[in-house]
């Protein structure tokens, strides 16, 4: 079987976090399966769907590097909609309802009323010839319903939630298609998902009950079903369902300084029995990707953990991956001195701005005299070698310091602060000059 999946948001807003794990997953095990990875942009909604949504979803994926193999998108396949439409209706599978919305509302307040399920009866079923003739030469335009048979179980065996069974008379036969021809979410996307051959739909858990009436669209329309995997949702860090959640996305990273490496690292993982852990790359994440590692338990979604896991992404990234975001001048050498002290690649500029200079000397006074030796003493050593041990070598044999009282006042002449890079990757980079003039400052 060629693996296939396909990632289908609607334009009608940005994608955020709980959309971009499941095009993360999508994309993964089609990687993992030497298979494709389709973007659908479900756009049958004409009133809902905007451009400049098709476009940032289309660029926050880019961003992430989770590109697709393909798009395709709803509003250009209407014919197909159609025409499977039309077979549907000849063999009875769809039918027309007339019922207005307020209709379709006192109905269910009186099955409330009566404590029954609010499913709809089917009245339009039993409607004869000439009530069907007389209603439409009232202009009444029917709204179309897909008919569920009735006589089975609907089963499947869900690759993450398991074993999954619904009984079909408990469910409303679902509007396909509004009176006004457009079409509702539920038929377009099991005929897209036989045309475009997807073998896995993987989508959250609030498509669950969707998935128990499209199983009977796959079978009325003669194909065979794709598998499923219904991921658990994502909650907030405190555990419950969060609206905050709906504006985390691409541009919040963005300036969070989050790492699509530290998104992905995190996703790949957030809800299974593996650890996360700051795997940059995608290959052994990929690998090692199966829904029989997922729970049923809604996965927690904590920005503190996202920022812990980028920051650990940030000490191990390559100069090329970051040379555009540097400061002009910042080289290879600068970058690995101080990447292993950042919490965000932006934050190399201040450290730029420690090696580039002026640096304000925080070192107490009473140092004065000890940074005076060091600054002539820096005169002295070999820069060509590692000057640091050089440096800190000669002023522990004269001067008898040793431990924080010996490094830690050039520290502070140096660098202007406590804490930092490792001092003998960064003495070099400050350079001789540099050097002597700070400590004799
Ligand atoms: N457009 C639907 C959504 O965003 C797609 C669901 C599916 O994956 O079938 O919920």
């Amino acid at each position: 079987m060629t693996v296939t999946t396909r990632f289908a948001p609607s334009p009608t807003g940005r994608l955020h976090v709980g959309n971009i794990r499941t095009a993360l997953h999508n994309r993964m095990w089609a990687r993992r399966n030497g298979g494709r990875f389709v973007l659908r942009i479900d756009d049958t909604d004409a009133e809902r769907s905007e451009e400049r949504f098709v476009d940032a979803i289309r660029r926050d994926l880019d961003w992430l590097e989770l590109t697709p193999d393909g798009e395709e998108r709803q509003s250009a396949r209407f014919a197909l909609y159609a025409a499977r439409f039309d077979r549907l209706v000849a063999a009875g599978r769809v039918y027309p309802a007339y019922e207005t919305a307020q209709e379709l509302d006192l109905k269910r307040k009186i099955q409330a009323g009566r404590g029954l399920p609010p499913v709809y009866d089917r009245a339009a079923l039993r409607l004869s010839d000439a009530e069907r003739a007389a209603l439409e030469a009232d202009g009444v335009r029917p709204h179309w319903r897909f008919k569920l048979d009735h006589d089975a179980a609907i089963e499947w065996d869900d690759l993450i939630r398991g074993p999954q069974r619904f009984d079909p008379a408990t469910m409303s036969d679902p509007v396909v298609r509004r009176a006004d021809g457009s079409w509702l979410y539920m038929l377009p996307s099991a005929v897209d998902d036989i045309d475009m051959g997807i073998s896995h739909v993987v989508r959250g858990e609030d498509h669950v009950s969707n998935t128990a009436l499209q199983l009977q669209m796959f079978a009325a329309m003669g194909a065979a079903p794709p598998a499923f995997a219904h991921g658990a949702l994502l909650t907030g860090a405190e555990g419950k369902l969060s609206k905050r959640l709906g504006s985390v996305g691409v541009d919040h990273f963005r300036e969070q300084g989050i790492e699509p490496e530290a998104v992905r690292a995190l996703l790949a993982r957030l809800g299974t029995s593996d650890p996360v852990e700051p795997i940059l790359d995608p290959e052994p994440l990929i690998a090692g990707f199966d829904f029989s590692r997922f729970g049923r338990a809604p996965a927690r979604f904590d920005e503190a953990e996202l920022a812990g896991v980028n920051a650990r992404i940030v000490h191990q990234l390559p100069f090329d991956r970051v040379r555009d975001r540097l400061p002009a001048g910042m080289g290879e050498a600068e970058w690995l001195a101080v990447r292993p002290n950042l919490h965000r690649v932006a934050d190399a500029a201040d450290w730029w701005a420690v090696i580039e200079g002026p640096v304000a000397n925080a070192a107490a006074g009473e140092d004065r005299g000890y940074l005076a030796d060091a600054a002539r003493v820096a005169g002295t050593i070999d820069w060509a070698g590692d000057p640091w041990p050089a440096l800190t070598g000669a002023l522990k044999v004269e001067t008898g310091r040793k431990g924080r009282a010996l490094f830690l006042p050039l520290r502070l002449a140096l660098t202007g602060r406590g804490d930092g890079p490792d001092m003998a990757t960064l003495l070099p980079l400050i350079g001789r000059e540099r050097t002597i003039a700070r400590l004799s400052a």
